[in-house]
């Protein structure tokens, strides 16, 4: 096969949305925005050995590396809309790979009603660059700046799963048969969280996903925004198994620390927040803490004590 055949295999039923007046097979995309929209873009590359292993399924790889795109979008409470992709694989990749790659990118597609509109394959050393346009309201996004003292801090799903999965499948940790699939599905099957997004749009006040942990991600909130936190730790959403596998302490510890879960952290002015989680958000949101106006983040267990967490992603910034 050649790289044209390839490609066809990649961009297969690439999706059919009415605003995509001309998609793959051109020099460029052509597509129409709605009327008194404006466009969010992101992108990301995710490479092999790094980002995932590279004996992992075809259909896993691309469905976790279109799914941590969809997620930036979501964390602008944006709509996302098209997407190009550029992979670089390995000569002698074989033809199946190709097709189950491209059955799991469009799978995710589909479920968000996306359309690929442009791909590019290349040969060398496994990676993906994937970049993914969406729409924004005029006049409102969620940015990383808005948080302000009083607020309180939310976080979507739960957390440390991906972490946990990480250490399971480098062979540093054995884990229990019970909770195998349910980590493997945290790293490679992350949920975009695109629908809570859009909700957010009318009670956030910041919001940003958590690709690098609570920590470091909260921590650019707070960098942003000029302002510090309070997180209780026996309030975080914690993914299940952490505490049986880990015990309290270290489970905490790594929900705090460890990324990849692909959640959202979102801030809320404590006026909105009982009407927010009222208002049914299309995912499940819990509570963890508050903005303060100390330029500190601090995580507090529940005898009060302060988590030193100088090993968890996050710096001190001032
Ligand atoms: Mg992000």
């Amino acid at each position: 096969m050649n790289e044209f055949d390839l490609i066809d295999i990649l961009t297969l039923k690439p999706g059919s949305r009415l605003d995509v007046e001309l998609g793959v097979g051109d020099d460029a995309a052509i597509v129409t925005p709605p009327e008194s929209s404006r466009l969010a873009m992101a992108t990301d590359t995710l490479v092999a050995g790094i980002h995932f292993f590279s004996d992992a399924p075809a259909y896993d790889i691309a469905y976790r590396s279109l799914a941590v795109n969809l997620s930036d979008m979501a964390a602008m409470g944006a709509t996302p809309a098209w997407v190009t992709m550029s992979l670089t694989a390995p000569k002698k990749t074989s033809v199946k790979w190709f097709r189950e790659f491209s059955n799991g990118f469009r799978s995710l597609l589909q479920k968000h009603d996306l359309q690929l509109v442009g791909g590019d394959l290349c040969h060398g050393s496994l990676s993906i660059t994937i970049q993914v346009i969406g729409f924004l309201p005029k006049n409102i996004a969620l940015l990383r700046s808005g948080a302000k003292v009083g607020d309180k801090i939310f976080v979507s799903g739960d957390i440390g799963g991906a972490a946990l999965a990480l250490k399971m499948l480098s062979g540093q940790m054995e884990v229990s048969e019970n909770y195998k699939q349910i980590l493997y599905n945290r790293f490679y099957y992350p949920e975009p969280q695109v629908e809570l997004g859009k909700f957010l749009l009318g009670y956030a006040s910041s919001a940003i996903d958590i690709s690098d942990g609570l920590a470091a991600d909260l921590g650019h909130i707070l960098k942003k925004s000029g302002v510090g936190a309070e997180v209780y730790t026996n309030k975080l959403p914690i993914c299940k198994g952490l505490k049986a596998e880990l015990g309290t302490n270290e489970a905490c510890l790594l929900a705090i620390s460890g990324g990849d879960d692909y959640q959202v952290c979102f801030t809320v002015p404590k006026e909105l927040s009982s009407e927010m989680v009222r208002s049914d958000p299309p995912c499940p949101v819990v509570e963890i803490g508050e903005i303060t106006s100390s330029n500190m983040l601090k995580f507090i267990d529940i005898d009060g004590n302060i988590l030193d967490i100088s090993s968890a992603g996050y710096h001190h910034f001032n």
